[in-house]
């Protein structure tokens, strides 16, 4: 895999990339802002049991994406270590981007927007036959131009959350894959379901104030999250579709784009 980045170019020059201070902890190692040929970065450091190998194979993957709403990879830098290089998105993760706005400054048509992002890049996901595994506000990422952009993608298979079942994201996670690892665009349209509250409650915890274990057990039993405050009656179907316990009635990801850009032409002006 490090032959193969090599000749397509995706490795780059150590002594070119001018690194700045850490803006982000990210689960295998600190994110730095940076330059790299006058252009501002975002530097992730992995520093785990991974072997750098293992995560090349899965940037070779993200080279491989190119998408509006997907966080664009620059390369990557082998140096004590695997350093991977992304365009730098400003404004940082969805949940502290909206938290620290709130509705005061955040309007309902800037969620629709964002929810509209991520369902095109997940859309385009889709068509590339990937599955997400991973799909939640803390891995969306918004740009200077307030664009919402997937992160992570590619980088959840190595890490073998599915082989890791402590490590799934309980609240997050389609039942059939928790249950049955069964991972698949459906359970990544549950994700984006949960998601699409964590959006329309401007970056609440989902299943505020339950355990793990009560909703795993719970929503297997049929429970679901009520709207959040103030949430438009149609959005809130919306994410009670991509809750659908039988993954095959959930919308796809071209579908749910449909409706929500229906939506979105009754609210915005002209
Ligand atoms: P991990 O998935 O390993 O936990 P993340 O990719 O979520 O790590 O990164 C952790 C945090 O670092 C993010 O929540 C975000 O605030 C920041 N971050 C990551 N990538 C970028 C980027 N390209 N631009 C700006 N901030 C970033």
């Amino acid at each position: 895999a490090e032959l193969e980045l090599s000749k397509m170019g995706w490795l780059l020059d150590m002594t070119k990339l001018r690194l700045g201070g850490i803006i982000g902890e990210g689960e295998f190692g600190a994110v730095y802002e940076g330059e790299y040929v006058g252009q501002r970065v975002a530097v992730k450091t992995i520093k785990c049991d991974v072997t750098a190998q293992a995560f090349l194979q899965e940037t070779a993957v993200m080279t491989k994406l190119q998408h509006k709403n997907l966080v664009r990879l620059l390369g990557v830098i082998l140096n004590k270590g695997l350093h991977i290089v992304t365009e730098l998105m400003i404004k940082g993760n969805l949940v502290n981007f909206l938290r620290t706005r709130g509705r005061s400054v955040v309007t309902s048509i800037q969620l629709f927007r964002y929810s509209l992002d991520v369902c095109e890049g997940m859309e385009y996901l889709e068509s590339k036959k990937l599955v997400h595994r991973d799909l939640a506000a803390r891995n969306i990422l918004v740009s200077d131009d307030n664009a919402a952009k997937i992160s992570d993608f590619g980088l959840t298979k190595v890490v073998s959350k599915e082989a890791d079942k402590a490590k799934l994201p309980i609240k997050w996670t389609a039942p059939e894959a928790l249950t049955k690892e069964k991972f698949s665009t459906k359970s990544d349209v549950w994700s984006y379901g949960v998601l699409l509250w964590e959006i329309f409650s401007y970056g609440r915890q989902p299943y505020p104030k339950m355990s793990l274990k009560d909703v795993q057990a719970k929503v297997e039993a049929g429970y679901r999250m009520e709207a959040p405050e103030d949430c438009p009656a149609n959005v809130y179907s919306l994410m009670k579709l991509c809750w659908e316990q039988e993954p095959r009635r959930r919308p796809g990801f071209p579908k749910l784009r449909e409706k929500l850009e229906r939506e979105m032409g009754k609210r915005s002006p002209g």
